[in-house]
């Protein structure tokens, strides 16, 4: 394993020191502008999934360091943030895009450390992700307008477009920095101010970033990062009576319950939730690709991705070609030190997780699913699950139903278009979708008939900036990315001016 070259602070402000360390995080509550410990002294330890050590105790924000964050938020909102010139806004955030890239190797160490996933996926996807997100909001900050309306002769009518105010946002351990990103990046550009609470197993990177909010000068609390635990910080963010709109990615289980809390004070709320997502090839397919894209989509990330190709319809026809093209795919993947270069895949995010994978393998292999290859963890120590691929699986089998967030697919197989859709959107999900043909109409057909919130074509995992993306169905409610995100953080505003 190789040494890691992060260097993390302690709360309380001393540092822990070690070899081959060459950057300093910090590890206590961002509020205002300023690193606190947390009121109760408490913190809790983020782990390297890849070794099980601790690499950090980490502040554990609760209800009072909510309170107080939000405060600063509300203050930052109502003062210097919202008469800044919007244009300005979007200078900042082209800033901090441009901060973020210029600490990206750390970044991306950072972010496999605590996650566990390849750095070269990081270097690739997490990292630039975060920059591009930034860099194309901060291009939109002046120019969310409003509209003038024609009604009456004797009356002028216009629409301004104004920010919620303050926002709650949480997000899961799956793309730490890129949720983050996100989920600030749009707020900003619309002109709110953020209190953003990372998951418990990933809290380093957003703190990090925090530390660049500050050094890109963004006034103090426009921006807050709270570390600590669903229930207690995250729960206190969503009844908060001063937060004006939640903002949370994770488990459908989880979102069902913000949107019952948030319900009490009346908030805003939006979801961007599981999935349990189709990936249809039919015959005509050109099958290498199909196979490179099956590949990407359920092992990518460890599997840990909400769009997931985790339901892998093959038509009949092409099945056992496909799936033992597949399976020498899969058998070859190099599982190892998120920190190598060469290595493919890394370790799932977390013990609970790790175990959680292992019991739907178990699960598949009772109710009678065949397991073609994997199926078992993956070195001595350290959260490795093999790529693991089932056949012979039918739709109403748990493993084809639920969401399993670890690089296990479930194959299915289909006979014609109509049985592929009728299965694809057998699912309470409904964030993602692929199907790959050279059949064009094929292809537009199913593009419309399946109910996802994506549909790709010979592809997969593809996403951008500007593409807005996000569920139906029991994945979510609203868009992120793209324009249509700016209808997440801003309410609209009529005005009517009497010209008799
Ligand atoms: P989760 O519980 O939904 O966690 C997501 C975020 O919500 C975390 O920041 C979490 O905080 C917070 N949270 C948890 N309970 C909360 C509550 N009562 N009020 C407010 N915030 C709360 O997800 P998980 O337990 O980490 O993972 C479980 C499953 O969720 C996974 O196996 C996977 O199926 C799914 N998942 C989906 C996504 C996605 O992108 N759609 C991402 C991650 C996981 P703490 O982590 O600090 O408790
Ligand atoms: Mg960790």
């Amino acid at each position: 394993m190789a040494e890691p070259s992060v260097a993390v602070s302690k709360p309380s402000g001393s540092s822990t020191k070690s070899t081959a360390r060459s950057v300093a995080t910090e590890t206590r509550l961002f509020i205002d502008g300023e690193f606190v410990d947390a009121m109760s002294g408490k913190t809790f330890s983020t782990i390297n999934p890849a070794t099980e050590e601790i690499i950090a105790e980490v502040a554990e924000a609760d209800a009072a360091d909510v309170d107080a964050a939000v405060a600063a938020a509300r203050r930052a909102f109502e003062g210097e943030w919202s008469r800044m010139r919007a244009r300005d806004r979007g200078r900042l955030l082209q800033r901090l895009a441009e901060l973020i890239d210029e600490h990206r190797d750390e970044f991306a160490r950072l972010e496999s450390m605590d996650n566990g996933k390849p750095i070269t996926e990081t270097r690739a996807v997490d990292v630039p992700g975060a920059v591009e997100i930034f860099s194309y909001y901060a291009g939109w900050a002046d120019k969310v307008v409003g509209e003038t309306i024609p009604t009456n002769d004797d009356v002028f009518t216009y629409t301004l477009r104004e920010p919620h105010g303050v926002c709650g946002q949480i997000i899961p351990w799956n793309f730490p920095l890129l949720m983050a990103s996100w989920k600030l990046a749009p707020a900003l550009c619309c002109g709110n101010t953020c209190v953003l609470k990372p998951a418990e197993q990933t809290p380093l990177t957003a703190l990090r970033l925090a530390e660049l909010v500050r050094e890109a000068g963004f006034p103090k609390g426009v921006v807050n990062v709270l570390p600590g635990f669903g229930p207690t910080a995250g729960g206190a963010l969503v009844r908060h009576r001063d937060v004006n709109k939640i903002a949370f990615t994770g488990s459908t289980e989880v979102g069902r319950l913000i949107q019952r809390e948030a319900a009490g004070t009346l908030k805003s709320v939006s979801l961007e939730l599981g999935g349990k997502s189709p990936n249809v090839v039919f015959a005509d397919a050109d099958i290498d690709a199909a196979v490179q894209g099956a590949v990407r989509g359920i092992y990518f990330n460890q599997g840990e991705v909400c769009r997931a190709g985790s339901r892998l319809l093959v038509e009949e026809k092409v099945h056992d070609r496909f799936v033992d093209a597949l399976a020498g795919h899969a058998r070859t993947l190099r599982v190892g030190d998120p920190l190598d270069e060469s290595t493919q895949m890394g370790a799932q995010v977390s013990e609970e997780q790790f175990e959680k994978i292992l019991a739907y393998v178990e699960r598949g292999r009772n109710e009678g699913a065949k397991v073609v290859t994997g199926g078992a963890r993956a070195r001595n120590k350290g959260y490795f699950i093999q790529p693991t691929i089932f056949d012979d699986v039918t739709n109403d089998m748990t493993i084809a139903r639920e969401e399993i967030f670890g690089p296990v697919v479930a194959t299915l197989t289909f006979r014609d278009i109509e049985e592929a859709i009728g299965v694809g959107n057998d699912t309470s999900y409904g964030l993602a979708a692929a199907v790959w043909t050279r059949d064009i109409k094929k292809a537009h057909r199913a593009a419309r008939a399946l109910k996802a919130g994506t549909v790709w074509v010979n592809t997969y995992n593809a996403f951008d900036a500007a593409v807005p993306f996000g569920g139906y169905k029991d994945s979510g409610i609203g868009r992120e990315c793209g324009r249509q995100a700016l209808d997440l953080y801003t309410q609209t505003k009529s005005v009517w001016i009497s010209l008799a």
